[in-house]
């Protein structure tokens, strides 16, 4: 019996555009999937937006625009890319639709009904209320002055300047960052899911630790279950209760028999994983209790790793003690970094944005064949390096395996009409060792191990390109008594390239439907490689079927910008010439947004850089404040006391980079003169008073 597979990726948050993080997430699973289906597997893939929350109620409302209106206009920009990718989503859904409030009430009314006594207890908290807004405030919307170091300005959770951690209540003079309003403490009744009670915890820890998630992953786990960290700074023993209620205003879904409660964002956020697929099933006329109740349905989730929590521990015990089916497993991943190690240049800037990616012409394949080049089963970050992309595509995919049909085809078609001969008897050899590799293939997609599954392909392509070597088909074009061995050794060629494209084929579906249709075959899969093509099999004509990636289109990429004259002979001012015209839609590109520097540090090691965290006026997907590491190469000019507590401006929509000493998230302006050995110094950019942080500059 075949299998039955139900797999997602994690919902991105609806406040902004995919970005190169989302697309990876999304190629990995896209890829996995591709390779399940190869094996008649059948496979529901679905995802959906994440819409609920304080951050989008908030964005929405800055845009004059309601939430629902503006979680619809992010959602109506996710086609592109995912077409673009060629990443096949049999669904796209979204958290508030009506699937996933039913589903949300009913699994919370079954948690708070579960027959072993309920999993739902209702506490009465003490919050922080904003008298002007009418609403309680979440921790990153409370701003006031330490209570250890009295540094100003401070988030209600944590202070930047001294690394305080304490409840909102200790801030001295507290104030709301929405209003400005004193904020009046106010009891409310909030709900808690009992991640404490002794269920849950024998539950989960069996859960997590059977051995299906990565043992990294579990290992990192079973520290939550001994010690974790209290919001006062104190640390407690075991899981703690897990507040999933808010209080209106908040765009969510209403909490059953609690009018004016609302479920917290990553309470209803995984169960649209299941109302994805309800919808997806409901299109079909599939009933969805039937086919969860199948016992052979196997669920798995792609996440990154900053979200193992609520997959692993919340996730799992709302569904389980709801009477659901729990995922069969998780699959983590790592952060992706772009450049990874360069230097902060002036040549390669930027990191990668995919839209720009395709506007560029750059084929989405190569993008996939790299990521998957580097993609292990681990929980481990990976790099996407410029040269290195340009190596593994022009030399490996295009220069080891695309070129084996270029060599073969052009003769199959001039001299035989494109028909196959017979099998040389090494070929015959080649040809039955590359087969016989099938089930190794098969097994390293299955464990999700791409690059070394794609290292294996290139080592059987290395193998087809010394047979080709050997057997010199140009020099056998040249004698006229050698022309069935002409078409033998281009056969062998053709039908080794059929072989290889059955183990690109879920990493390049667009390229594999190319070959297919050049060879005359039906759609590969893992079974029928053992078919090959017949001697008399008539192949089409050889069209050039991918380009080489071209050193242009990368710089285009990262922007470069025009090069200095140096030997100009005009004085341009600050010492260079002024940029080419851009267009407005150019300009609005780049989000550049007053920035407060909270803390500022020198960066041991280095006699260029500061450390700046900056408060641009973000919030995480859970409400909470999210400042900016910035490296910046003023430390010629400031001394770190310098510049604390001074606004500037960031380039915030700049993708972060990895460099020596962290990641750096934006990028801070200052003037400079061009030549700065004749005029040195450089001058960071201070807006005049009344500037907010996160103020847009147009
Ligand atoms: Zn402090």
């Amino acid at each position: 019996m075949p299998r039955q597979l139900f797999v997602t990726t994690a919902l991105p948050y609806a406040n902004g555009n995919f970005h190169i993080g989302h697309i990876m997430e999304y190629i990995q699973a896209d890829i996995w999937v591709r390779h399940q289906r190869m094996r008649g597997t059948a496979v529901d893939f679905v995802c959906a937006d994440d819409t609920h929350g304080a951050p989008i109620m908030i964005a929405a409302e800055k845009a004059g625009l309601t939430p629902q209106q503006f979680v619809a206009n992010i959602a109506a920009g996710r086609k592109p890319y995912l077409d673009g990718f060629h990443i096949n989503f049999d669904n796209w859904h979204s958290t508030d639709a009506p699937e996933n409030h039913e589903l949300a009430r009913q699994i919370y009314r079954d948690l708070r009904d579960n027959p072993g006594g309920s999993l739902i207890e209702s506490r009465t908290i003490a919050q922080f209320f904003d008298p002007d807004k009418g609403m309680f405030l979440p921790d990153r919307f409370i701003k006031g002055e330490c209570p250890r170091c009295h540094a100003k300005d401070q988030y209600g959770d944590n202070c930047e300047q001294c690394g305080a951690v304490y409840a909102p209540t200790d801030l001295i003079n507290p104030y709301s960052a929405l209003s400005g309003a004193k904020p009046e403490l106010r009891n409310s009744v909030h709900f808690f899911f009992k991640l404490s009670d002794p269920r849950c915890v024998e539950y989960l820890q069996q859960w997590t630790q059977d051995g299906k998630l990565q043992p990294e992953v579990a290992n990192k786990i079973k520290e939550w279950f001994s010690v974790r960290s209290n919001p006062d700074g104190s640390t407690s023993e075991g899981l703690g209760d897990w507040d999933i209620s808010r209080d209106a205003p908040y765009f969510g879904i209403e909490i059953p028999d609690a009018p004016g409660k609302y479920f917290y964002v990553w309470l209803d956020a995984p169960i649209g994983y299941l109302a994805s697929l309800k919808n997806l099933l409901g299109q079909r006329g599939i009933d969805y209790d039937t086919y969860m109740a199948n016992p052979q349905l196997e669920q798995y989730h792609f996440i990154g790793k900053d979200i193992v929590t609520f997959h692993t521990l919340f996730f799992p015990a709302c569904l389980h003690f709801s009477g659901r089916k729990t995922p069969d497993n998780i699959f983590v991943h790592g952060f992706l970094t772009v450049n990874n190690g360069e230097k902060m240049s002036k040549s390669r800037g930027t990191g990668l944005d995919p839209l720009k990616y395709l506007s560029l012409g750059m084929n989405p394949e190569w993008l996939r064949y790299y990521l998957a080049a580097k993609l292990s089963a681990r929980n481990e970050d990976i790099d996407f390096n410029a040269d290195d992309f340009m190596a593994r595509v022009n030399s490996d995919l295009i220069g080891k395996y695309i070129n084996i049909a270029s060599r073969a085809a052009g003769f199959i078609a001039k001299r035989f009409a494109g028909q196959l001969g017979e099998v040389t008897e090494d070929g015959a050899a080649l040809l039955h060792q590359l087969r016989s590799e099938v089930g190794a293939m098969e097994q390293l997609y299955e464990a999700r191990e791409y690059a070394k599954a794609l290292r294996e392909t290139m080592l059987l392509a290395d193998k087809i390109n010394a047979y080709v070597d050997a057997n010199k088909p140009w020099d056998l074009a040249k004698k006229p008594d050698q022309e069935a061995r002409l078409q033998d050794v281009c056969t062998v060629c053709i039908k080794a390239f059929r072989i290889l494209t059955c183990y690109l084929k879920p990493v390049l579906p667009a390229l594999a439907t190319q070959v297919e249709a050049f060879l005359n075959i039906v759609p590969l899969s893992y079974a029928n490689i053992a078919q090959p093509m017949k001697a008399g099999h008539v192949i089409g004509t050889y069209q050039h079927l991918m380009q080489r990636v071209d050193i242009k289109q990368l710089e285009a990429l990262f922007e470069a910008p025009e090069p200095i004259e140096a030997a100009s002979e005009i004085a341009y001012p600050g010492g260079e010439a002024i940029a080419p015209t851009i267009s407005i839609d150019d300009f609005a590109k780049i989000d550049l947004r007053i920035a407060k520097i909270v803390a500022c540090q020198a960066v041991a090691g280095s006699t260029k850089l500061l450390q700046l965290t900056l408060d641009v006026g973000e919030l995480d997907d859970t409400g909470e404040p999210k400042l900016r590491n910035v490296f910046s190469g003023i430390a010629s000019m400031y001394k770190p006391e310098d510049l604390t507590g001074k606004l500037t401006v960031l380039v915030a929509n700049l993708a972060p980079r990895k460099m020596k000493f962290g990641v750096s998230e934006g990028m801070v302006l200052a003037a400079s003169h061009a030549d700065d050995k004749a005029q040195p110094g450089i001058y960071v950019l201070e807006p005049v008073a009344g500037a907010q942080p996160g103020m847009r500059i147009h």
